[in-house]
């Protein structure tokens, strides 16, 4: 499966690192990905982890597709 970042949704509120290390911030606090600056990106299928992330993310800037 793919995930998407839309930074522009993100409030920079810490939750989705809880769930994933998939997940890291910039200096101001809005999401990326650890390991680079890319928007979308293949991960495992069915990781509960990015699965729960994605959908506790309280402002949809997290999908998957
Ligand atoms: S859970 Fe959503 S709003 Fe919160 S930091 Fe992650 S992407 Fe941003």
């Amino acid at each position: 499966m793919k995930i998407s970042l839309f930074p522009e949704k993100c409030i920079a509120c810490g939750l989705c690192q809880t769930y994933s290390d998939l997940f890291d911030y910039h200096d101001d606090g809005i999401v990326k990905f650890t390991t680079d600056d890319s928007l979308t990106k293949d991960v495992p299928e069915c990781d509960a982890k990015i699965i729960s992330a994605v959908k506790n993310c309280p402002t949809k800037a997290l999908t998957i597709l």
